[in-house]
């Protein structure tokens, strides 16, 4: 047996997670694209296949080239920029490596969104597009952050959530808001309050 990663084709695809930012653009029909959070100028579709800055026309061993994913999404560690969490498909060259997968063809199946407004405590109505601040993003890509029926009104690019889910399912993605998990407004007004300094005793 070789000691490298194992690398596999198969018909089955692997199925992975990993965490993105939504990406809209400000013209209409409004698509939506995807960027990994470390490397947003690598704009990818829902379904898309690699490619490598060394000109590799397949995965390569010894390159970094490929969709990265994990097989458990609690192997996800948290972002310090706004994501989605995608369940993804890769297809094609997959190599695994101890920590991660990485494939040569990866089709998003499912996403999961923050179903809170990005600047309040009340439930996302819609998403906005938000301008990149430092130029991260190629063309006229916008960060999809998602927004209430009062500050929407603040943007001039807006879909509303059940337009997004539409132009989602378009591309087979089945989208979830989620408002399980606390809003991030809400949970930080809470650690605030509890860092309130205490009476001395
Ligand atoms: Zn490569
Ligand atoms: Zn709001």
């Amino acid at each position: 047996m070789g000691s490298g990663p194992p690398v596999r084709r198969t018909e089955d695809p692997v199925v992975g997670w990993k965490r993105a930012q939504l990406l809209v653009h400000p013209e209409p029909p409004h698509e939506l694209r995807f960027a990994g959070p470390a490397e947003p100028a690598h704009v990818y579709r829902a379904d898309d296949v690699f490619r490598c800055r060394r000109g590799h026309r397949r995965v390569e061993l010894g390159c970094t080239c490929g969709f990265y994913a994990v097989d458990d999404r609690a192997a996800l560690r948290p972002s310090v920029v706004r994501t989605v969490l995608l369940q993804v498909e890769l297809e094609g060259r997959v190599v695994r490596h101890p920590q991660c997968v990485r494939g040569e063809r990866q089709r998003v199946r499912a996403v999961s969104a923050d179903g809170w407004c990005a600047f309040c405590v009340h439930p996302a109505e819609a998403v906005a597009g938000v301008r990149p601040l430092f130029g991260q993003l190629p063309g006229d890509w916008r960060y999809a952050a998602p927004v209430c029926g009062r500050d929407r009104a603040l943007f001039d690019v807006v879909l509303s959530c059940d337009e997004v889910t539409a132009v989602l399912a378009a591309d087979g993605v089945a989208l979830a808001w989620d408002r399980e998990r606390e809003s991030a407004a809400a949970l930080s007004l809470r650690r605030m309050g509890r860092a309130r300094p205490r009476p001395a005793l």
